[in-house]
C-alpha cells in the first residue's frame, strides 16, 4: 500500500478543516487535507443566511461580546461551556475581517461597512452574510486561499476509513482513493477530524449527501467519546417535499410563518421573538399545529414573503426564491412557500476541549460540526456555526501546532492491514445485507422515534432497533464489484459510520431524562438543572454505549427560564 508522511493530516475540505490547513501551514508544516468531495463541494458551501459577528463600531450601538455570548448560553439552554462561548464572540469580528481581507464579498451597508440582519435568539442583529450564499463564497475563500501553499497537499476524492493508532497515540489514517479504490496510508504525527455533520441519519435533513457522519464513527471506533450526542437540531423551514433549506435569513428578512387559518401562530408560542424564536421552540410549535389539524394536506405550513416585495426577495433572498420556484413550483412573490421541520445540524461531536484537543488519544484534534467544543450546548443559534468553524479552525490549528513543536514521531504501523481488510471485505462477499436496505430502516426509526418529540418507550425500540441493524451490517456486501469509482462501497462504509452514531444518539436521548435545548421529551418535560446540568460523555462498547458526564464550565450567567 501506498504511505505518505506528513506533519499533520485533516480530515476534512470545509471551512474547519481548511482554515486549521492555513493555520498549520503557515507555522511552516506539511500538511494533507483529505476530502471525499473537491473541497468547495463540502457542506460548508450551502449555508445560506450568514456568519454571527460582534464588530466594534459597526454593530448596534448597544451590543457588546457579553450580549453575543449570553444569547449563545441562553439559545443552548445553559448547557454551552459558558468559556468557550466567552471566546466564540470575543473573536467573531476579527475573524470576520480576516475573510474579508482574503476576499469575502460580504454585503455592505451604504456607507461601506460590514451589513448586518437579526437572526433567532440574538439581542441584536449581527449576522454578516453574502446574499443568501455566504458559505460558498466563505469556502471559495478560504480554499483559495490555501491553495497558495505548497505545504499543503489536497488528497481530493479520497475516503477516510479509519485512524491507525499506536496504543494511546495517533498515527495518521487510512484513506481509499475513490477513482481508483487504491488505499493510502497518510502518516501523521496530529490529525484533525473536520468531517462536518450526520444529517443523512434522518429521512427529513436539509444536509447534503455527504453528511453521513463518518467523523463521528470513525472517533468511536477509535476508543474516542463524542460529546452530548443526544442533541440534534431540527430546522424549522425544510422546504416541502424536499426538505432542501430554506434559510432563516427568510425570517429574519421579514418572513412570517402561518398556519391554514392564516394566523401568525408563532405569536401563541414565542409573544417577544415570534418566528424568530430559536429553531428548536419554532420546530416544535410547527409540529404541534401540523398535529392539531392546523397544517396544510400532506403535513406543511406556510412561510409567507409576499409583502416584502419582488425586489427585495429577489436581491436578499433569491436562492429561497430560486429554490422555491424549482422544487415546489412556488413563485414566492406571490405565494405562501410550504415548509416543515427538518433535521439540520448536529450540536454533540467529539468530545474536545476549548483547544480542539481530545483526551482519549494523542495527537487527535476536532473542529466544526465535526466537534462539540461546547459553544452550541443543547440548541444552536442561527450563524454560529459558521463562525464557529472559523474561529475554532483557527483555535485548533493553533493547538496543533503546539503540539507538533513537542512531539516527536512515533514508529508504527499496526493496524493499517486490518483497516484495509475489513474494507474489502464489503466486496469480496457474495450475498449478505444490501446497505440501502439497512440505511432506509435506519433513517425511518431515527426521524419516527430519534427525531423532535422523544419519549422512553420510542427511544428503547429505537435502541433496540438499531442494534439490531449493527449486527445485520457484519454481513454488508456490495452487488458492484467494479474498481473504479464504485460508489456502492462508499455508501455501504457511511452507512456503517451512521449506524454507529445512531447508536451512540438514541442511547443518550434515552439516557438524558429531562427536556432541555433541542431534546425534548414528552415524560419529562422540564429542564432538570439539579440532576442533568453536565454533558454527556458516549463512547461505543462492544454492542452498547458507554456513558459518563462531564461538568458544564460557567463562567458569570446563572441558568434561568428560557422565556422568548
Ligand atoms: C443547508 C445548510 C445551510 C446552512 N446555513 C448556515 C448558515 O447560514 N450559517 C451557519 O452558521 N451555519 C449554517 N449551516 C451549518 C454549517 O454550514 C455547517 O455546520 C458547517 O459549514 C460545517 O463545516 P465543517 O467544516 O465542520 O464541515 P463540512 O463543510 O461539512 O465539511 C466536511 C468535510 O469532511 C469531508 N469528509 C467527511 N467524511 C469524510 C470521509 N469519510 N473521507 C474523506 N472526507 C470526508 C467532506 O468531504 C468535507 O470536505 C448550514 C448547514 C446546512 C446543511
Amino acid at each position: 500500500m501506498e504511505k505518505k508522511e506528513y506533519d499533520a493530516v485533516i480530515l476534512g475540505g470545509g471551512l474547519a478543516g481548511l482554515m486549521a490547513a492555513n493555520i498549520v501551514a503557515s507555522a511552516g508544516f506539511s500538511v494533507a487535507v483529505v476530502s471525499k468531495v473537491f473541497p468547495t463541494r463540502s457542506h460548508s458551501a450551502a449555508a445560506e443566511g450568514g456568519i454571527a459577528a460582534y464588530i466594534k463600531g459597526n454593530s448596534d450601538p448597544n451590543d457588546d461580546p457579553d450580549f453575543m455570548s449570553y444569547d449563545e448560553v441562553k439559545g443552548g439552554d445553559y448547557l454551552v461551556d459558558q468559556d468557550a462561548a466567552e471566546l466564540l464572540s470575543a473573536k467573531s469580528g476579527e475573524i470576520v475581517h480576516i475573510l474579508d481581507a482574503w476576499g469575502a464579498p460580504f454585503n455592505r451597508q451604504p456607507d461601506g461597512r460590514i451589513a448586518l440582519r437579526y437572526f433567532g435568539g440574538q439581542t441584536y442583529p449581527r449576522t454578516r452574510f453574502v446574499a443568501d450564499k455566504t458559505g460558498m463564497a466563505l469556502l471559495h475563500t478560504l480554499f483559495e486561499h490555501a491553495t497558495g501553499f505548497k505545504n499543503i497537499d489536497f488528497y481530493n476524492e479520497y475516503y477516510v476509513l479509519d485512524i491507525v493508532k499506536e496504543g494511546k497515540d495517533v498515527n495518521g489514517l487510512v484513506a481509499m482513493e475513490m477513482k481508483t479504490m487504491d488505499p493510502v496510508y497518510l502518516k501523521s504525527r496530529a490529525l484533525l477530524i473536520a468531517a462536518g455533520g450526520l444529517g443523512m441519519l434522518y429521512k427529513h435533513t436539509t444536509n447534503s449527501y455527504i453528511n453521513t457522519g463518518d467523523g463521528y464513527g470513525i472517533a468511536l471506533r477509535s476508543g474516542v467519546a463524542l460529546k452530548d450526542p443526544e442533541f440534534v437540531q431540527f430546522h424549522p423551514t425544510g422546504l416541502y417535499p424536499s426538505d432542501i433549506l430554506i434559510s432563516e435569513a427568510a425570517r429574519a428578512e421579514g418572513g412570517i410563518l402561518k398556519n391554514n387559518k392564516g394566523e401568525r401562530f408563532m405569536a401563541r408560542y414565542a409573544p417577544h421573538k415570534f418566528d424568530l424564536a430559536p429553531r428548536d421552540i419554532v420546530s416544535r410549535s410547527m409540529t404541534i399545529e401540523i398535529r392539531e389539524g392546523r397544517g396544510f394536506k400532506g403535513g406543511y405550513l406556510g412561510l409567507d414573503l409576499t409583502h416584502l416585495g419582488k425586489e427585495y426577495i429577489m436581491e436578499r433572498l433569491s436562492l429561497a426564491y430560486d429554490a422555491a420556484k424549482t422544487f415546489s413550483g412556488v413563485d414566492a412573490t406571490e405565494e405562501m412557500i410550504p415548509v416543515r421541520p427538518a433535521q439540520h445540524y448536529f450540536m454533540g461531536g467529539i468530545d474536545v476541549d476549548i483547544t480542539g484537543s481530545n483526551h482519549d488519544l494523542n495527537g487527535i484534534f476536532a473542529a466544526g460540526e465535526a466537534a462539540c467544543v461546547s459553544v452550541h450546548g443543547a440548541n444552536r443559534l442561527g450563524s454560529n456555526s459558521l463562525l464557529e468553524t472559523l474561529v475554532y479552525g483557527r483555535e485548533t490549528g493553533d493547538s496543533m501546532v503546539n503540539f507538533l513543536k513537542s512531539h516527536k514521531n512515533v514508529e508504527s504501523n499496526s493496524n493499517v492491514d486490518d483497516i484495509v481488510n475489513t474494507a474489502y471485505l464489503y466486496i469480496k462477499r457474495e450475498s449478505g445485507e444490501h446497505f440501502g436496505t439497512l440505511l432506509n430502516e435506519l433513517r425511518d426509526i431515527m426521524w419516527e422515534n430519534v427525531g423532535i418529540f422523544r419519549d422512553k418507550k420510542k427511544l428503547e425500540e429505537a435502541v433496540g432497533k438499531i442494534s439490531d441493524l449493527r449486527k445485520r451490517s457484519v454481513n454488508m456486501y456490495v452487488t458492484d464489484k467494479s474498481s473504479n469509482y464504485n460508489t456502492e462501497v462508499f455508501n455501504a462504509f457511511e452507512t456503517r459510520n451512521m449506524l454507529d452514531v445512531a447508536l451512540a444518539v438514541s442511547s443518550a436521548a434515552l439516557n438524558r431524562k429531562e427536556t432541555r435545548g433541542a431534546h425534548y421529551r414528552d415524560d419529562y418535560p422540564n429542564r432538570d438543572d439539579d440532576n442533568w446540568m453536565k454533558h454527556t460523555v458516549a463512547y461505543l462498547g462492544d454492542s452498547e454505549i458507554k456513558i459518563s458526564y462531564k461538568p458544564v464550565n460557567f463562567t458569570r450567567w446563572k441558568p434561568e427560564p428560557r422565556v422568548y
